[in-house]
């Protein structure tokens, strides 16, 4: 782990299993309570003259992105092994996070000055708010991790950083690399089971813990951040629908609907994971999604010819077995895909389910996997009122012919980001964060980095 700028061995390990074999593929430190406490004292510590400096923040910045991006080749096999997903996007990701941290070093912070006459001079200042707890799930462990290490830094807080239990190890690495990059305890990277996450949010240290996983463990993170007024920002689960009007192009919108619910294998918090298409075209829109999903190449993410790799964990792979399961005990077809694949590892078919609609588990929950219901509508305020029925509210896509006709349909869309005729379209200068149980604040541009402050308003007085 990194503490305080140094390398801190633990007592105790946990196994890091690479999912394409179910093997132990590795140990991680199992950071103790002392532990924690000492990565967030030194946090604490190192926060006075942190904040000092803002030229020194954002060269700091700019040299991790370059350490980050010169390491790629040694880092994304790591995040192959761990994750599971292919190298080109462990590159990928690795290649994202390095654009965030850079994003950030670069962005432009005016001055944001709300009266200047002959009474006063008002300036809304934003100040930086002490040690942050970020705490990151294992879809995308790296990119994640930027989002929030790179604003946070930027406005002068120190970090604590715990990745998850399933994909420690390129985080942990990370720390490493940047060990020289930034002062002794500004950045802390520390790693353990679901409980260390818990003993972050109660700890009395951070000012704000900064969340990214599902809606229950986010519940229980405001939970313990209240009783001390932490800030939080939660950036939970999705269940995004993608709605496709009566003037697309059956096979051409199928491609795209295609790779944005199965990028990362399902596994990204905003992939599309409900289609609604019009009855007139549904049978062309299965019929074209299923042979995507039948010629997919399945297989270890260390193999050049894979498209998609295994599911990350087994608790995960189970829960995306019985979701189907159910949704064909209740009728639904599986038109391709539709079980396991004969493995060791956490392989499982490319699926697409037709017949199947609203009150279904795999339609109403987030599978966060490779499987996509498909639900025929007939009214498209009906379908509207269908996707909006529920507690999640991350992002959805509306696709059609006419782009301001799908536009105004998208507007409709109760969810944090509404896309037209594309999906998981992300950026770092577009904020983004769900409605409803989807999360609580924004991440990325300008807004992400307002969350990482305590608004003041300084006001002199003319006279
Ligand atoms: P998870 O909630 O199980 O775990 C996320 C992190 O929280 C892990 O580091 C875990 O160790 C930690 N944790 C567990 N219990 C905790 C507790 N009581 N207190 C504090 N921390 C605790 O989520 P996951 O299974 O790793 O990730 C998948 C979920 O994340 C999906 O629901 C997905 O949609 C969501 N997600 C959301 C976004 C977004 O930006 N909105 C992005 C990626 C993933």
């Amino acid at each position: 782990m990194t503490i305080d700028g140094q390398a801190v061995p633990t007592a105790a390990t946990f196994d890091v299993l690479d999912p394409a074999t179910n093997e132990v593929y590795a140990q991680a430190p199992d950071c103790s309570k002392e532990q924690l406490d000492a990565a967030m004292e030194s946090s604490a510590k190192a926060f006075r003259d942190w904040r000092a400096d803002e030229g020194a923040r954002r060269d700091a910045l700019r040299q991790a992105a370059a350490i980050l991006l010169g390491a790629s080749g040694e880092l994304a096999p790591v995040l192959t092994s761990e994750q599971g997903k292919p190298l080109s996007d462990a590159n990928l990701e690795i290649f994202a996070a390095g654009m965030w941290l850079q994003y950030y070093a670069d962005l432009e912070l005016p001055r944001e000055v709300i009266q200047d006459d002959d009474s006063a001079f008002v300036e809304v200042v934003r100040k930086p708010l002490g040690v942050v707890g970020a705490i990151t799930p294992w879809n995308f462990p790296v990119t994640l991790a930027s989002w929030k290490i790179a604003p946070a830094l930027l406005a002068g807080n120190t970090m604590v950083l715990k990745p998850s239990p399933f994909t420690p190890l390129t985080t942990l690495r990370i720390g490493e690399l940047l060990r020289d990059v930034f002062p002794p305890g500004v950045f802390n990277v520390v790693s353990g089971g679901d409980d260390l996450g818990a003993w972050m949010t109660s700890h009395p240290m951070p000012r704000k813990i900064s969340f990214t996983g599902s809606v229950a463990t986010g519940k229980k993170v405001a939970a313990a951040a209240a009783p001390d007024l932490k800030r939080t920002t939660l950036e939970l689960g999705g269940n995004d629908p993608a709605i496709l009007l009566d003037d697309v192009d059956a096979a051409e919108v199928a491609d795209r609907v295609y790779r944005y619910a199965f990028a990362n294998n399902g596994q990204i918090c905003s992939a599309i994971k409900r289609v609604y298409v019009p009855e007139r075209i549904y049978d062309d829109v299965v019929e074209a999604l299923a042979s995507h999903a039948r010629s997919a190449k399945v297989g270890p993410g260390s193999d050049p010819e894979t498209q998609l790799g295994p599911i990350n964990n087994r608790p995960q792979f189970d829960r995306v077995s019985d979701l189907v399961a159910d949704a064909l005990k209740s009728g639904a077809r599986a038109v391709a895909g539709g079980k396991a694949m004969d493995s060791p590892g956490n392989f499982f078919e490319p699926t697409i389910l037709a017949d199947v609609s609203d009150g279904t588990r795999i339609v109403d929950e987030e599978q966060f996997g490779p499987a996509l219901p498909v639900i025929p509508y007939r009214d498209i305020d009906d379908a509207v009122d269908r996707a909006n029925a529920t507690h999640f509210g991350l992002s959805g896509s509306v696709w059609g012919g006419d782009a301001d006709r799908a536009a105004q349909v998208a507007e409709r869309l109760e969810c944090g980001t509404a896309w037209v005729n594309t999906h998981l379209a992300l950026a770092p200068h577009q904020p983004f964060g769900g409605a409803k149980w989807s999360g609580l604040g924004v991440e990325n541009g300008t807004w992400g980095y307002y969350g990482f402050t305590e608004l003041q308003v300084l006001h002199r007085a003319k006279h």
